[in-house]
C-alpha cells in the first residue's frame, strides 16, 4: 500500500497517462487490491479494479454460501453493501469521472454477477474508478486518498462479515433460497407459476421498480386455486397456484390485470428481500411474447400461423427486416418455441388485435382463403396438446378465448376471483360460431443453423466492436440490436453478458451446422459449468447471467442474420 501511495504522490501533476504505471497488485493490511485496467483519461470508461479480502479476515460464515442459492444471494447482498458505501463515499474529485467507485448496476433482481464471489478462501469484489485529474493532469494526493483511504474504508464497511447485520443477511440469502426452491417444485405439482399470498405486485412508478408502498393491496389466492408449497427456511408457504394449460386472465380495465402478468414473467428471476414479489415464481422457461412490428425476422417458420401471403411470399422460411405486428408476434412465438419455452405469456395490451382474435362476423366478410393469419385463439390448445407448452394470456376484450381456456381468473380490484365455471356456463349459452382454423395441429417447428459469415461483431479496423446501452440495446459491429421489447431482460449486465456470449458462440460454435437450440444448448453448459468470466479476457465485474432465451432473442434481432432451415431435424 505504501509503494502505491507514493507512486500516487509522485505521479502528481504528470499527464494522465501516466496513471499506467499503477496497473498491478498491492498488499493492504486486511486485502490485496488489483488494478487491472487503467483508463485514458478522465472522460474514458473508468479505470476496473478489484480486491481480494482472505476469508479469515472477513469471516463469513459459510452457512452464508453454503448453497448455489445462497452463494449467489450473499454475493448480491455484498454487491449492495458495497454499491452503498461507494455511494457514501464517492465524491467529486476533479474532471470528467475523477473521484467516482461504482459497481455493476442493480435492481430488484437478485442474479449471478461476476462483481462480486465468494468461497471458502476469500470475498472478491469488482469495481470502477475513475481516476483523478485536473484537465489532464493527474491529481495524485487525491488519488491517493481514494486508493489508500477509502477502498480500504470500503471493505471495512460493505466486505466484513461482523460490520454487517445479521438479522438482516441470513433473512436475505434464505430469502433466495425459499424462492429457487418454490420454483423448482412448480412442474411436480403441474404448476407453471405461483403467486405467494401477501405479495405485493404493484410497482412504485413506472421509473421506479420498487414496491408500492402506500394503498397496495395484498394478493391472496382464491380457495379454489389455493397451494401449498415448502420452502426450506420459511416452512409452507400457500398462495395461487396458475395449472399448466391455458390460463385467462380476464377483468375490467385498470383491474391489476397486466401487473399480475408481469410479475408472473419476472418470476423466472429471484427477487431482493422487500420487493414484495419475492415468492412469485414462475417456470424458468417462460416467455413474454408481444407484437413488436419493425423488428427483422430471419428465416423463421411461421406457417403454423401465417400462410398464403400477398405476392406468393413464403412464411416456411419468413424473412423480413420491417415485420408486422402480427408477422412479429408469429416470429417471437415460434422462436421463443424453437429455444425451449414451455409457458408462454401474453397481454393483449402488447398483442397484436389481429394475431390475437377473428371473430365470426369477420370470418363471414373475409373468407379464411383471403386472411393469412391463423389467429392465435385457434392454435392455443394445439400448442398445449402437441408440444405441452401452456400460455398465460390477458385477456379483458374477448370472451371467445372462454371455450379454449382451462382456467379463467378475473381480477376485480387488484384481486384474483376463479370465474373457470362462469365463463365455461357462458360458452356453453352464447356460443361464438366461430369457424375453427387451425387443422389437425399446430404444425412444424424447423430448426434453422445460423451462418457465422451473418454474425460480424467487428468494425472498421477493430476486429470486436461492442457496446450496450441500458437493458435496450446493443451495438454490435456496425449494427445496433434494438432489445427495447424483450421485456425479461431486467439488467444492463445481463446485455452485456449477452453481447460476449454471442462473440464467443459465434468464435467457438456457429459452425453452419449446428441450429440455433444446440449453440444455446453449449454455451449454456460452458457458462452454467464455468461461470460468466469465460465470456470476457480479463476479470471485469458488470456482467449478469442471462437465460438462453434472451441470447436467442439478441441473436434473433441482428439485423444481418442469415440462416439454413433444417427440415431434417424438424419437429412435427
Ligand atoms: P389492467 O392491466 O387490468 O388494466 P394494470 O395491471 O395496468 O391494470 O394496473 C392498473 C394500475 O393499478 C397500475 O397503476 C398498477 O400499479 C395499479 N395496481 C395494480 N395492482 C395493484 C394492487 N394490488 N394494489 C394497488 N394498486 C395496484
Ligand atoms: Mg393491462
Amino acid at each position: 500500500m505504501n509503494a502505491l501511495k507514493s507512486t500516487l504522490l509522485k505521479l502528481d501533476g504528470a499527464s494522465y497517462k501516466a496513471y499506467k504505471d499503477i496497473k498491478g497488485k498491492y498488499n493492504f493490511s486486511d486485502f490485496t487490491l488489483i488494478i487491472d485496467r487503467v483508463q485514458g483519461d478522465p472522460f474514458a470508461a473508468p479505470s476496473k479494479l478489484r480486491v481480494k479480502v482472505p476469508q479469515s479476515i472477513a469471516g463469513f460464515p459459510p452457512k452464508l454460501y453454503n448453497s448455489p442459492s445462497r452463494k449467489v444471494a450473499l454475493e448480491d447482498y455484498l454487491i449492495r453493501q458495497f454499491d452503498r458505501a461507494a455511494k457514501d463515499l464517492s465524491s467529486h474529485r476533479g474532471t470528467g469521472k475523477s473521484g467516482l467507485i461504482g459497481v455493476t448496476s442493480l435492481g430488484q433482481e437478485v442474479l449471478e454477477r461476476t462483481a462480486a464471489f465468494v468461497s471458502k478462501n476469500e470475498i472478491e469484489v469488482r469495481f470502477v474508478v475513475g481516476l483523478p485529474a485536473r484537465g489532464r493532469r493527474i491529481l495524485g494526493r487525491q488519488a491517493a486518498e481514494l486508493l489508500c483511504e477509502d477502498i480500504p474504508e470500503l471493505v471495512d464497511r460493505a466486505l466484513i462479515y461482523d460490520a454487517l447485520n445479521p438479522k438482516e443477511i441470513f433473512p436475505w440469502v434464505e430469502t433466495v433460497e425459499d424462492a429457487d426452491a418454490l420454483r423448482s417444485q412448480l412442474s411436480e405439482n403441474n404448476l407453471v407459476a405461483f403467486v405467494a399470498n401477501g405479495a405485493i405486485l404493484p410497482r412504485r412508478s413506472g421509473a421506479d421498480e420498487g414496491p408500492l408502498l402506500k394503498n397496495a393491496i395484498a394478493f391472496q389466492s382464491p380457495s379454489s386455486l389455493e397451494v401449498e408449497l415448502n420452502a426450506p427456511n420459511l416452512g409452507k408457504i400457500k398462495g395461487m397456484g396458475i395449472p399448466q394449460g391455458i390460463t385467462l386472465i380476464v377483468g375490467g380495465g385498470y383491474h391489476g390485470k397486466s401487473t399480475l402478468l408481469k410479475a408472473i414473467a419476472l418470476g423466472v428471476y429471484n427477487r431482493i428481500m422487500g420487493d414484495g414479489r419475492e415468492f412469485v415464481v414462475s417456470d424458468p422457461t417462460s416467455v413474454k411474447i408481444r407484437a413488436e412490428d419493425g423488428r427483422s425476422v430471419a428465416g423463421v417458420d411461421i406457417s403454423p400461423f401465417i400462410n398464403r401471403l400477398p405476392q406468393g411470399r413464403s412464411t416456411g422460411n419468413f424473412s423480413t427486416s420491417n415485420a408486422s405486428g402480427s408477422t412479429s408476434q408469429a416470429a417471437n412465438i415460434i422462436e421463443a418455441l424453437e429455444a425451449g419455452a414451455n409457458v408462454l405469456l401474453v397481454d393483449e395490451d402488447t398483442a397484436a388485435t389481429n394475431f390475437m382474435i377473428r371473430d365470426r362476423r369477420m370470418q363471414q366478410l373475409i373468407s379464411k382463403e383471403k386472411e393469412p393469419i391463423t389467429p392465435f385463439i385457434d392454435k392455443i390448445r394445439q400448442l398445449y396438446e402437441d408440444y405441452g407448452v401452456s400460455t398465460i394470456l390477458v385477456m379483458g376484450g374477448s370472451g371467445d378465448y372462454f371455450d379454449v381456456a382451462d382456467t379463467v381468473i378475473a381480477m376485480e380490484n387488484y384481486q384474483p376471483f376463479n370465474v373457470t365455471k362462469k365463463a365455461k356456463e357462458i360458452a356453453r349459452e352464447c356460443a361464438t360460431e366461430r369457424q375453427k382454423e387451425g387443422g389437425d395441429s399446430f404444425g412444424r417447428i424447423t430448426p434453422r443453423i445460423p451462418l457465422g459469415s451473418s454474425i460480424d461483431p467487428s468494425r472498421g479496423d477493430r476486429a470486436v466492436k461492442v457496446k450496450v446501452r441500458d437493458v435496450d440495446e446493443v451495438a454490435f459491429g456496425s449494427e445496433d440490436i434494438d432489445l427495447s421489447a424483450v421485456e425479461q431482460i431486467v439488467n444492463p449486465g445481463q446485455l452485456r453478458a449477452i453481447a460476449e456470449a454471442l462473440i464467443v458462440a459465434k468464435e467457438k460454435y456457429v459452425d453452419d451446422k449446428r441450429s440455433l437450440s444446440q449453440i444455446l444448448d453449449k454455451i449454456v453448459r460452458d457458462i452454467d459449468s464455468k461461470g460468466l468470466d469465460i465470456l470476457i479476457a480479463y476479470p471485469q465485474g458488470d456482467l449478469a447471467k442471462f437465460r438462453r432465451f434472451e441470447l436467442a432473442a439478441a441473436l434473433n434481432r441482428l439485423r444481418s442474420l442469415s440462416v439454413k432451415s433444417d427440415r431434417a431435424l424438424s419437429v412435427e
